[in-house]
């Protein structure tokens, strides 16, 4: 196939990301339309120039899509969702026999968003486990980096983890380096874990452009969420910490999750406790139906705008009681944010970095002292921090969610992330450097897509986040320097 006659006017290439933090200006800016389009632009070395790089929803905050020079495809047209169906697949057992297990699965192009996808999935009575607050990114733009969600209920593959849309990912294919067609599946044909599939989790699209998705979904699990909020008061990192983690703990223990925002400059701390409803039952939910629009237009616009509105905090009186309590047929889709919001309003930064859980009171308390010993040197804090749990699969080569030893007390990641509203703020960018550092000594792993000004930090540690062989086709100087720094 004969690819179209884009406009190759270079001046007119230049795009941004979300935050407005990266600008690149591609030599070639192409919109591809399916799929032979794309193994044709890629087979063309002498016309497109390298590396080629897809974009989803260009929501990632480093400089993952700067591409001065080379070819960025934007795949916005490749968008449909086909359907929904039931696959076999043979798996190994403990006695090394195999045995034929089922799993429902969602095929989806790459440009879909993951809103798209949730709403699709409960339209027939499915959801996606991994329902992020983010509902604008698409399975393109986060198969093959991080992505974090305080996911609930089961895995619909055992074994596969929960809380990132890389384990909720049956199979997929990509436009290799050549122009080939290549997939990949979750298990091999001996019916283990394939580890190819695992390397290309964290390759960063560095060995091909993903272009087939199939994602396993599960019936809709009806779930409670209890909204906590409380005051903050001076002294308080250590109660606050250990308060998120029992909760944590025992929502854990009935397959729930919990996700807290700790507010700095708002003065109280928010905390939703998410219980699959059928491990909760007889609890009273009188509001649930008013609550449940409110609060959804409300927490879109905290996390879009990042603002912890301060009134919220007289809502503590209520905290934890029915008041408070939702009670919803399946999780939210996330969130469709405004997409071009100008630099002068508020808008969400934030850094990702990622940590055992073994280790949560540790970080967390250390971290708000942090945060408070910053503010008395240098008057500046952070709006809020975020926590967020993720299972880990122990599959995973690279990444928060990898471990060099797999042990049965450490099962989850949590993320502890600074947000700030103002993605360009000087003072943010200084308190992100000396805070990454603390992270990095605290045995955090970060992201290269979402930690903002990973470049910044010594390179070996953002390289914890890449795996694999990248190829020149794919790779641009930005995501090389995190390869080159793991040799
Ligand atoms: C306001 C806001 C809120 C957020 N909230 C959350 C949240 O709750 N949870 C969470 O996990 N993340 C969150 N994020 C981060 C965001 O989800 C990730 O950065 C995600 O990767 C962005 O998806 P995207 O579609 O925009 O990907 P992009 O930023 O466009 O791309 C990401 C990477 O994937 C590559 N890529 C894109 N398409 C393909 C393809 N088809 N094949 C191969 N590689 C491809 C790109 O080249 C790039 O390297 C948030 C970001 C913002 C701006």
């Amino acid at each position: 196939m004969t690819p179209p006659k884009e406009k190759l006017i270079k001046d007119h290439n230049a795009f941004q990301n979300w935050m407005k933090t990266t600008t690149t200006t591609p030599l070639k800016l192409i919109h591809v339309r399916s799929v032979d389009h794309i193994q044709a632009v890629v087979a063309s070395t002498d016309k497109y120039p390298s590396p080629i790089r897809p974009t989803g929803s260009i929501l990632s905050h480093t400089d993952i899509h700067s591409n001065d020079g080379g070819t960025t495809l934007l795949m916005s047209n490749m968008n449909k969702i086909y359907g929904i169906k039931t696959h076999r697949y043979a798996r190994k057992r403990d006695d090394g026999t195999k045995k034929v297990e089922e799993v429902v699965c969602i095929e989806t192009d790459p440009c879909a968003t993951l809103r798209e996808i949730q709403l699709y999935a409960q339209k027939y009575g499915y959801e996606l486990p991994f329902s992020a607050e983010i509902g604008l990114a698409t399975v393109g733009g986060t198969i093959f980096v991080t992505s974090k969600d305080s996911s609930i209920g089961k895995s619909p593959i055992y074994g596969s983890g929960l809380g990132d849309i890389g384990s909720c990912v049956f199979s997929f294919t990509v436009v290799d380096e050549i122009g080939n067609l290549c997939q990949y599946n979750l298990f091999d044909e001996h019916g283990e874990f394939d580890m190819d599939f695992q390397s290309m989790l964290d390759s960063h699209g560095t060995q091909g452009i993903a272009v087939k998705i199939f994602l396993a979904v599960r019936k809709k699990v009806p779930v409670t969420i209890d909204i906590h909020i409380a005051e903050r008061f001076g002294g308080d990192s250590s109660d606050i910490a250990h308060c998120i983690y029992n909760t944590w703990r025992n929502a854990s223990s009935n397959d729930g999750n919990v996700f807290a925002a700790i507010g700095c400059q708002s003065g109280f701390w928010w905390l939703e406790e998410r219980i699959p409803t059928a491990n909760k039952p007889n609890q009273q939910a009188p509001l649930s139906r008013v609550l449940s629009p409110i609060l959804l237009w409300l927490k879109n616009y905290i996390f879009e705008r990042c603002h912890m509105i301060s009134p919220l905090r007289w809502l503590s009186c209520l905290s934890g009681s029915m008041w408070l309590r939702l009670k919803l047929d399946s999780r939210p889709a996330g969130f469709s944010y405004n997409k071009d919001i100008p630099d002068n309003e508020r808008k969400l930064s934030f850094s990702n970095c990622a940590f055992p859980t073994t280790s949560f009171v540790d970080v967390v308390t250390e971290g708000l002292d942090f945060v408070r010993a910053y503010k008395l040197k240098y008057g500046f804090e952070p709006h809020a921090l975020a926590t967020i749990f993720v299972e880990q699969s122990g599959k995973r080569l690279a990444g928060g969610y990898h471990r060099k030893k797999v042990s049965k007390e450490d099962t989850h990641t949590f993320v502890f992330d600074p947000v700030h509203q103002h993605p360009k703020d000087p003072e943010w960018h200084k308190f992100l450097d000396s805070f990454h550092i603390w992270q990095r000594q605290k045995g955090g792993v970060p992201s290269i897509t979402q930690s903002f000004r990973i470049e910044h930090q010594d390179l070996a540690w953002g390289s914890l986040a890449v795996h694999g062989k990248p190829s020149p086709r794919f790779t641009n100087n930005f995501i090389q320097q995190f390869f080159d720094a793991k040799k």
